[in-house]
């Protein structure tokens, strides 16, 4: 049985296997970093990395595209070869380019071919924003007025979409689908399996915005024939500000055109004949465009380094076990004071963080900070949370539950103003 004392919660460190990486972080003395879902904390594997990749430069000059400690032209290779295994797919079709909201024009670009009635694109109105400005303008390129021409299903309760209510918007007007894997505020986890045969019943194509699962979640990409997927790096994956996406096409699609084409999509071997015929890779690296963001990648040769000798099996049943704690600490500690648990709360419908609502978020927010606490606020109402399974212990969430009550019971958090800051 969980005890919310601070005994059982140094057992809990005692007894947790992964507790080892934590050391491997940089972790700032005196704050609790709560926010590795919007920016992953640096490893000394990832800063390794990047030194090594100046150093090549150093050295090498233009001559580090085929020499050195990490190679540059098939960086992006290297790299979907670790990435593949925590999005369940085979090497050849994942490629680490481009960033999430550029892979999503590409592979919105190349997927969405409307034709006849079936010219709509089904989304959510609880998406990323990004990946809603990225959708309604692929249909102005078409000609399509956004409005009418992007379905965004309805959330019932503010915080949750109920998988039957995409499903029946699922209409012969739909040629593609775009859902997040797991929704940025609430946490929920779609249920990409049974979505994509659902898509897929209907003649409907479906792909998935990954930036709140890969790193957190095991995922089964090419087992639930999921179309095409894309994520960023630089969250759960810890690739750093910036860091290089990362995108997954079925090997059902290989061969289809990029719809934006570039050198870097090249079959390798044919690349430098710099003809102006593009042959396109018969894998996934087809869609790249440009030349890689070799400084913005090389911290991912160190990072996910950490992620296979961890395996996402073990990453993900901490993330659950640490969650779960810290939710039961927030009902015996924190009742009373406002607060509600607004992520779903069974295991295969939670992603990697809590998301804490209470009417005063956003000050709640500035009072942690002054604490020494990172997390991270989205409007209205919203605290995300997010312990992370290589270097939150569990003695970190009850300091943070400890010190959220503190804040409450004191009323620190009125002193400031209930807005958010520029970058929340
Ligand atoms: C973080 C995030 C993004 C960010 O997109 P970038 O192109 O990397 O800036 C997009 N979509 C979702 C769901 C995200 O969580």
């Amino acid at each position: 049985m969980m005890q919310p004392t601070l005994e059982y919660t140094k057992r809990l460190d005692k007894e947790d296997s992964l507790s080892k990486f934590r050391e491997e972080f940089y972790l700032r003395q005196g704050t609790i970093y709560m926010d590795g879902n919007s920016l992953g904390l640096l490893s000394k594997r990832a800063e390794r990395a990047l030194l090594e990749s100046v150093e090549d430069w150093k050295e090498h000059g233009i001559d580090g595209w085929t020499k050195g400690k990490h190679p540059w032209f098939d960086l992006s290779e290297r790299l979907a070869d670790l990435l593949a295994p925590l999005v369940g797919a085979a090497t050849e079709e994942v490629i680490v380019t481009g960033s999430t909201t550029v892979n999503l024009h590409q592979l919105v670009a190349t997927f969405y071919q409307p034709q006849g009635k079936r010219t709509k694109i089904l989304a959510d109105e609880l998406t990323f924003p990004s990946d809603i400005y990225a959708l309604q303008s692929q249909l102005r390129i078409h000609e399509y007025d956004p409005d009418q021409y992007l379905i965004r299903v309805k959330s019932r309760d503010g915080r949750i979409i109920e998988e039957e209510d995409i499903i029946e918007a699922m209409t012969d007007e739909v040629a593609l689908i775009i859902l997040p894997t797991v929704q940025y505020r609430s946490g929920q986890i779609l249920d990409m399996k049974r979505l994509t045969a659902e898509a897929h019943k209907r003649g409907i194509l479906i792909g998935f915005d990954g930036c709140h699962s890969v790193g957190a979640i095991p995922h089964s990409f090419s087992e639930w024939d999921v179309d095409f997927a894309y994520w960023c790096n630089y969250k759960y994956l810890n690739g750093g500000p910036g860091s290089v996406g990362g995108l997954y096409v079925n090997r059902k699609h290989f061969g289809t055109n990029p719809g934006l084409a570039g050198w870097f999509g090249s079959r390798k071997d044919k690349q430098f004949d710099l003809e102006h015929t593009f042959t396109p890779a018969e894998t996934a690296g087809a869609y790249q465009i440009g030349t890689p963001h070799v400084l913005s990648m090389a911290p991912l040769l160190g990072s996910l380094e950490i992620f296979v000798e961890a395996g996402i099996e073990n990453i993900r049943k901490k993330s659950l076990e640490i969650n779960q704690y810290f939710m039961d600490l927030i009902e015996v500690e924190l009742t009373g004071l406002g607060f509600e648990i607004g992520n779903p709360r069974t295991d295969a419908r939670r992603g990697g963080h809590v998301c804490l609502e209470h009417p005063e978020a956003a000050r709640i927010c500035k009072s942690l900070k002054e604490n020494g606490i990172i997390p991270d606020f989205r409007a209205p109402n919203v605290i995300r949370l997010a312990p992370i399974a290589l270097y939150t212990s569990y003695e970190d969430v009850w300091n943070v539950v400890q010190i959220l009550k503190k804040i409450m019971l004191e009323k620190q958090y009125e002193k400031f103003a209930n807005g958010r800051e520029i970058v929340a």
